[in-house]
């Protein structure tokens, strides 16, 4: 407990702030800080899965196995770390307002917000939970709603803003809404099935400055993905969209959403984000909470969660792409067992950004606005925490109970409560929240038992 690497034997409370604060002090975004802006947990839920606004697109059995299995890289290639120096100008959640914001509130600003600008959507996906489908939804936020907010937003931060759906591109003011944002002094980025670009709205999002977009693709074939999203034909447009967002200079990350249905193909998925060169692929865990807590029975078990992550962490060292898993917490709990294995410390120059990041950042650094102005933690995590027609983005955030508990770990309850990851891990809080009713309680998808864990009951702590 000497280091403050996060590797096992360290020091239990890792100083995330202050890790966090080491981001450039140039105040710019390097490649992989974007990517892990496009991709923080919970908003795959709403922001990149096809036709979905809800977040959880699964459906089907269980292949066993995970591809590759631990260890399944060449042994003695160096860690390559993603995402090096392509600067896209920008910081998120630095500059002064953030920073006299946490000096007064004692509260980090947001970094990154999803937010969910329509749930209107171009496709009718068969798994979708929200039945997102073509049309008005009622008490969508006006342009002139979202402007406000956006202006109450910019007081405390200049976070990067993922504008998700539904389908984003479905809002006929999308390219005002992405110029508000550009004019005021945060980043959008797009969530998006691809399907609807074309060359004319490749071309927009290049001269709205668009620095990346997310698609989700879930199987490496029509066949998986089209039957997965219920929708024949998606696979081959959301290739081709894929394709010419490129072609026009718009970096792309290609989001799976791993289940029982796909585990077996996340090699497969990788190979082909790689072979489109793409600039990123991110895997996500499912959280079949709220409208998919019917899926429950497609998350993995966790012992199996536990194999993919592991693979992930392998896979890394030689992927050319900037890859980690997402809504998975304990990764970060799984890369400094890992690599104590490997006599390595989870430093920042060997890991990049992981070993600065956090596995849970809802509450903490990200949260969701929904389409109506709902404000939650993540687009999972089912609790509405106010809405920004009726007060501030910057007072819900700064005062929620709810999101002030999330920013004290020392509240988290169980084997979550007693372990030395909780720092850098934090358990998933949707899935604490769905399963036992308490968003403080253990994460209930982790094997890890912390040695000082007693076995004591969440209930018994109270
Ligand atoms: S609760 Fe945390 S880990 Fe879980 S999906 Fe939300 S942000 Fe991710
Ligand atoms: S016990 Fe909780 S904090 Fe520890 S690694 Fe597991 S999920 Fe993370």
């Amino acid at each position: 407990m000497t280091d403050n690497t996060g590797n096992a034997d360290a020091r239990p409370d890792l100083d995330l702030e202050q890790d966090l604060a080491e981001a450039p002090a140039d105040g710019t975004i390097n490649e992989q800080e974007m990517a892990d802006a496009l991709a923080p947990c919970g908003t795959e839920g709403v922001a990149i899965p096809v036709g979905h606004p809800a977040g959880i697109p699964m459906t089907g059995g269980h292949p066993a196995g995970v591809p590759g299995g631990p260890g399944g890289h060449p042994a003695g290639v160096d860690r390559q770390r993603h995402g090096g120096a392509r600067s896209v100008g920008f910081r998120p959640g630095g500059g002064p307002e953030a920073l006299a914001y946490q000096e007064r509130t004692g509260i980090k600003a947001p970094r990154i917000i999803a937010w969910e600008i329509t749930r209107s959507c171009n496709l009718s996906c068969a798994h979708c939970r929200a039945a997102a489908e073509f049309g008005h939804y009622d008490g969508e936020l006006s342009m002139d709603e979202i402007k406000a907010t956006v202006d109450d937003i910019v007081t405390i931060s200049n976070p990067i803003i993922i504008l998700t759906g539904g389908e984003p591109l479905m809002r006929p003011d999308i390219w005002d809404i992405v110029d508000y944002c550009h004019e005021k002094g945060a980043m959008p980025v797009i969530g998006t099935n691809a399907t609807l670009i074309t060359d004319d709205i490749a071309q927009k999002m290049a001269d709205h400055k668009i620095p990346r977009i997310s698609v989700s693709v879930d199987f490496p074939d029509a066949e998986g993905h089209d039957s997965f999203r219920g929708e024949p034909g998606c696979f081959d447009q959301t290739i081709r969209g894929i394709k010419i967002a490129k072609a026009h200079g718009v970096g792309v990350q290609i989001n799976m959403t791993v289940t029982t249905m796909n585990a077996d193909k996340v090699s497969d998925v990788h190979d082909l984000a790689e072979s489109l060169g793409v600039d990123a692929f991110h895997i996500f865990m499912l959280v079949p909470t709220g409208r998919g807590s019917d899926l429950l029975e497609k998350e993995l078990p966790p012992e199996e969660y536990e194999r993919v992550l592991e693979w992930a962490y392998h896979r890394q060292k030689t992927s050319p792409l900037h890859f980690k898993p997402t809504d998975a917490p304990h990764y970060y709990r799984i890369i400094r067992q890992l690599a104590k294995k490997e006599g390595k410390k989870v430093t920042r120059e060997e890991y990049g950004l992981d070993a600065m990041t956090r596995g849970c950042l809802g509450g903490i650094t990200f949260c969701f606005i929904s389409h109506t102005g709902d404000i939650q933690p993540c687009g999972y995590f089912d609790m509405q925490l106010g809405n920004v027609k009726e007060k501030p983005f910057s007072e819900i955030w700064t005062e929620s109970k709810v999101f002030n508990e999330l920013r004290d770990y020392s509240l988290l309850k169980g084997k979550c409560g007693a372990c030395e990851y909780k720092a850098v891990c934090g358990g998933c809080r949707a899935r604490a929240l769905e399963v036992t009713g308490d968003y403080l309680a253990s994460e209930p998808y982790c094997i890890y038992e912390p040695p000082g864990w007693t076995g004591e009951c969440d209930s018994e702590k109270e």
